[in-house]
């Protein structure tokens, strides 16, 4: 294990803003950063692949995680139940790697809870109008399911005070950008530098 901890970084987002896309650059380009991979018991969409995007479980089996205390948070969104299992955080302790959840408001303020050095972020798009287009342009979304995209995004607007830091996602790589540059900021606090500091040069 490493001596340095780990950070823990939350990204929620309204569906729409670019969140997905943004998580999987910033895991992919930033090094030691982990990807926490949720269970849910959503099925399957059409590109996604079990064990990577998510676990895909079923209500049973995800009851009995909860009855097992395995979960560091877990919320029932739509019709479905989503949750981060506690053996994420303790892989990502055991390779020293910082992990990234990508999780909703409820969820979110689960972990801050649990960990109150968490840091966490707030992805959103510049207007309601630019969300609505976005939803159209995914055609895996039939109408009834865009408007009630809409209806959750508000729902999760309203959980951004509770936030650290808030990026607007009007492009991509500036987005991008902003992310790295709070993760990487995170990792020269004080508390995470000086255990890695040779011994004869701690205060
Ligand atoms: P989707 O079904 O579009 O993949 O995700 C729907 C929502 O569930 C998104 O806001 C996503 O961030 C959230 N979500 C995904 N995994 C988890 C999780 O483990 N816990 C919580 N609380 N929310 C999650």
């Amino acid at each position: 294990m490493s001596e340095v901890p780990t950070s823990v970084f939350v990204i929620s987002a309204p569906s729409g803003a670019g969140k997905t896309s943004l998580c999987r650059r910033l895991v992919a380009e930033v090094e030691h950063l982990r990807f926490s991979t949720s269970h849910t018991t959503r099925a399957p969409r059409e590109d996604e692949i079990d064990g990577a995007d998510y676990h895909f479980i079923d209500k049973a089996r995800f009851q009995a995680m909860i009855q097992d205390k395995q979960f560091a948070e877990w919320a029932q969104i739509h019709e479905n139940y989503y949750g981060t299992a506690k053996s994420e955080l303790t892989a990502a302790e055991e390779h020293g790697d910082d992990l990234l959840l990508d999780i909703e408001g409820q969820g979110a303020q689960q972990i801050r809870e649990t960990w109150p050095d968490s840091v966490h972020i707030f992805i959103t798009v510049p207007s309601l109008e630019v969300l609505r287009r976005r939803l159209t342009e995914r055609n895996t979304n039939s109408e009834e399911e865009i408007d009630r995209r809409v209806a959750n995004a508000k729902r999760e607007i309203a959980f951004m005070p509770q936030y650290d830091f808030v990026v607007v996602n009007d492009d991509l790589d500036e987005a991008l950008a902003a992310l790295k540059s709070i993760v990487l900021a995170e990792r020269r606090r004080t508390r995470r530098v000086l255990p890695a500091l040779p011994e004869d040069l701690r205060p």
